[in-house]
């Protein structure tokens, strides 16, 4: 074991017992450095669906058994025998009720942090982010997301911050650390005010890109880094609906130009693939937008799935880090059996609340024929009046007005329900497919994720 590794296996000690190690708080299942005979995965591949219910899964599922004849290929890998399925607790050290920071932190550093910070633990003490555990065994690291990409989940494998919100620093720390890759949205934090970090990327070896388009073009780089908004990649539906977006790469899109730049370290990478807005839409209430985001989500699947066969020494997980909203299609008409066409109706939106909201902040004016040709609802004044009214204190995001404003005309519309714009409890979906996927249990706290993973790849 060289002095490097020695050295990371002490702190990382150190960092899990001064919460206590054995607390409901860490993993039981924490790193063991001696030889437990089993085989190494060479490779991670981490998929993320942020936000995704197991309510929204089911949705999804059924709009594409109507469409396609067939399942979602989340669905599908679960009917493959060589995968492990387990239930995630997903709690955080501050509340039953997880935020994206803590859920990843847990996973990241392998113990239960208080929501919005990422990777301190309770005490406040810096814990060891599992790609610096990668890079010091000679891996390379990527990161892609369609948020900023110095978001809380993929910040969770990477950097330290108090708080989440901190996304500056965050994108300092990935310069600072060398995230080998980095694909997403983003760009207001990589150019600020006195500060290009993109040309500090550029001198550091990195190739910048910031178009489908460059992101296809690059042929041998080893190091990329890509951003393609200056926030928030648009909605997947609205990438779809609207030309203008026509140069931003989809989720797949990005994974795929990801995994040939890092599968060239013999010493294999960490990739952690984030759908970043399932929650986003989750938070809106926005049944179109949902689908529509897990839909892209479910596209990755199948490229994970290629990549493993052809590189078998590889672990892929795909899972989410909390349900948001309550996201139910309902039983709706006599005996439910309006249910599947209630399902079939999403189909007639041309766009997300939050494209409503983007002429909205163009215009300053909230435009009732825009939002009747994206939504297939006819407005009323009276909510319309409540939309403006609400817009005008400037107490809430448009969405979330634009959802409660018509969350009945929605309801018998596409039967699809909500309990909250907030974060959900359940437990929810992983699965492992890959060396190692044998050692997650069938239900599992968050944080023990890390110690499996750690495991498996000897880091
Ligand atoms: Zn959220």
């Amino acid at each position: 074991m060289s002095e490097q590794f020695s050295s990371s296996r002490r702190h990382f000690i150190k960092g899990a017992g001064l919460i206590g190690g054995a607390s409901l708080l860490s993993s039981s299942r924490a790193f063991s450095n001696g030889n437990t005979g089993l085989k190494t995965a060479k490779n991670l591949i981490f998929l993320v669906a942020d936000g995704m219910g197991v309510g929204s899964l089911a949705l999804a599922n059924h709009w594409k058994l109507r469409h396609h004849a067939e399942p979602l290929e989340w669905v599908q890998l679960l009917e493959n025998n060589n995968v492990q399925r387990s239930l995630q607790d997903t709690a955080s050290a501050s509340s039953p009720v997880t935020d994206s920071a803590a859920a990843g932190s847990a996973w990241g550093s392998g113990e239960r942090v208080n929501n919005g910070s990422i990777n301190y633990s309770v005490k406040g003490d810096a814990l060891v982010p599992l790609m610096q555990y990668a890079k010091q065994a000679g891996k390379s690291t990527g990161l892609v997301s369609t948020c900023r990409i110095t978001h809380a989940t993929p910040a969770s494998f990477a950097a330290n911050v108090i708080d989440r919100d901190l996304e500056a620093t965050i994108a300092d720390q990935y310069l600072e650390r060398e995230v080998d890759l980095l694909l997403g949205g983003g760009l207001e934090y990589f150019i600020t005010k006195g500060r290009n970090l993109c040309s500090e990327f550029k001198r550091r070896g990195y190739s910048f890109v910031t178009d489908k388009a460059g992101l296809s073009n690059l042929s041998d780089s080893q190091r990329i880094l890509g951003l393609f908004a200056n926030s928030h990649l648009p909605y997947a539906i609205d990438r779809k609906n609207d030309p203008t977006f026509a140069q931003i790469p989809s989720l797949a899109n990005m994974f795929k130009a990801a995994l040939h730049p890092l599968s060239e370290n013999d010493n294999g990478f960490i990739l952690q693939v984030e759908a970043g807005r399932i929650d986003h839409a989750g938070h809106a209430n926005d049944p179109a937008a949902i689908l529509q985001e897990l839909l892209e989500f479910d596209n990755c699947i199948p490229i994970a799935l290629e990549f493993l066969k052809s590189n078998p020494d590889t672990l892929v997980v795909v899972t989410t880090d909390h349900g948001t909203g309550g996201c139910q299609l309902n039983g709706v008409g006599e005996s439910y059996n309006g249910s599947g066409s209630a399902l079939d109706r999403i189909n007639n939106f041309r766009g997300s609340f939050e494209s409503i909201e983007r002429i909205y902040q163009k215009t300053g004016k909230f435009s009732r024929a825009h939002f009747n040709s994206i939504c297939d609802l006819d407005i009323t004044n009276d909510q319309q009046s409540v939309i403006v009214e609400k817009m005008l204190a400037g107490s809430d995001y448009m969405t979330s007005v634009i959802a409660d404003a018509i969350a009945s005309e929605l309801y018998e519309e596409t039967g699809v329900g909500w309990t909250s714009h907030a974060h959900t409890s359940e437990h929810v979906e992983l699965a492992a497919v890959g060396v190692g996927a044998e050692h997650f249990p069938k239900l599992m706290k968050n944080y023990e994720l890390n110690g499996i993973v750690r495991n498996t790849l000897r880091i």
